[in-house]
């Protein structure tokens, strides 16, 4: 048995877990918190407990050496080399990475260059992998980025119709984002339907505090909602998703309050969505309860939220021209059964049903009837499972 660890690196946070490999059993897993702030957390969870102890971590390197030491003083590994590969999440792989990859200085050096795409996420996750290098160097160490699954969309569906030079200058093109989550659950309903993912056309809906859609066209992505950044698409928690890009300079010019790029940026990416209609909560569970306590605002954001992710299964259904499933996952995908029921309620047209009894909290697998033309699939999704597979099949 070997020990693998899934990483997931933000600018203040690492968020990790541990696999025993190949069973792909879960041994412990944790999130540190405010690194670089004072009172950072760190929280180990094992065998059912849950250990959480307050102290400042400076850096990833810190963090990480703090990690590694909670899993022997827990008894869950008894020497660090126990851990024999990591797995790093890469927000931006651009269109270089089409696939999960072994990490070395060069693969290295290439994430730190597509920071230009993704400047918050691609920075931490390369200080992620860096602090792990510096404790752990002789472990198989790998990048699985959110974009590759998308890299094989076409060219007609992931170029802006803007002039040539922003593509071929700027790299301004769709790339998507939550790639491996949208592979994973596609995988996973067609064993539900007990047919190759080859075969089927299938609508996967990722659906948490961000938010995308994609068009899986025998297992292979071919188009998705969200875009150059993961602002595109759907309305999402805090974000806007599509606007007319024509309401930015409008704004610019017209308001006292958004005259930065800054400004713009941080309205439509942490004020907008659920909390900007709802004035209230980017949380689902809020809107939904101040829904059902008569609240017009979050009624409004929850009809909005629903009416954007309608408008794109009906734009994957053209795409695809049909399809056999849509299929829910992450935070409100997996949970919430009144958006699952708004969605699939307005798309009746299309074939598509729901069985209110099968369609509850903790639904797995097919929640639509049998003879159903589109079925509808609820799906955990499990990236942490995809990275932790994907550094076992690249280990020397
Ligand atoms: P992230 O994009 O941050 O990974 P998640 O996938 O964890 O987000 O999803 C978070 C969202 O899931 C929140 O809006 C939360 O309210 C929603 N959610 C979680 N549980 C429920 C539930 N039981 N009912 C409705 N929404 C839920």
């Amino acid at each position: 048995m070997s020990k693998t660890i899934a990483i997931n690196a933000g600018s203040s946070s690492l968020k990790w877990q541990l696999y025993a490999m190949p069973e792909e059993t879960v041994l412990a897993k944790g999130l540190i918190e405010r690194i670089g702030l004072p009172d950072s957390i760190s929280t180990v969870k094992f065998d059912g407990r849950a250990e959480k102890q307050v102290l400042d971590i400076a850096n990833h390197t810190q963090a990480v050496k703090i990690l590694l030491d909670d899993l022997i003083r827990f008894e869950i590994i008894t020497a660090y080399d126990e851990i024999t590969g990591v797995g790093h999440r890469v927000v931006a792989g651009g269109e270089f990475f089409k696939e999960s990859t072994v990490v070395d200085d060069e693969v290295l050096q290439k994430i730190e260059d597509l920071k230009l795409l993704a400047p918050l996420h691609n920075g931490a996750n390369a200080d992620g992998i860096r602090a792990f290098k510096e404790l752990l160097p002789d472990i198989t160490s790998v990048a699985v980025f959110d974009t590759s699954f998308h890299t094989t969309m076409p060219e007609k569906a992931y170029r802006y119709p803007l002039p040539t030079k922003y593509y071929t200058e700027n790299q301004v093109r769709k790339y998507g984002a939550h790639g491996t989550s949208h592979q994973y659950v596609a995988q996973e309903a067609a064993k539900h339907l007990g047919r190759p993912v080859e075969e089927l056309k299938i609508i996967t809906a990722h659906i948490g505090n961000g938010g995308s859609i994609t068009a899986v066209n025998g297992g292979q992505s071919v188009d998705t909602s969200m875009g150059f950044t993961p602002l595109a698409g759907l309305m999402m928690g805090t974000r806007t998703g599509d606007i007319d890009a024509a309401i930015i300079p409008y704004l610019m010019e017209h308001t006292d309050d958004l005259k930065t790029p800054a400004d713009i940026s941080r309205v439509l990416n942490r004020e907008s969505g659920l909390l900007g209609i709802s004035g209230q909560s980017s949380d689902m569970r809020d809107i939904e309860s101040a829904m059902q306590a008569g609240n017009k605002d979050a009624t409004l954001a929850f009809d909005m939220f629903v009416d954007r992710i309608q408008k794109y299964i009906g734009q994957y259904f053209a795409v695809l021209n049909g399809a056999d499933a849509i299929v829910f996952t992450a935070g409100i995908g997996e949970n919430s059964d009144l958006v699952r029921a708004a969605v699939i309620e307005g798309l009746s047209w299309f074939g598509c049903d729901i069985l209110p009894e099968k369609n509850v909290r903790g639904a797995e697998g097919v929640i639509s009837s049998s003879d159903a033309k589109v079925k509808v699939l609820v799906i955990p999704t499990d990236e942490e499972l995809v990275i932790a597979r994907d550094v076992e099949r690249l280990k020397k």
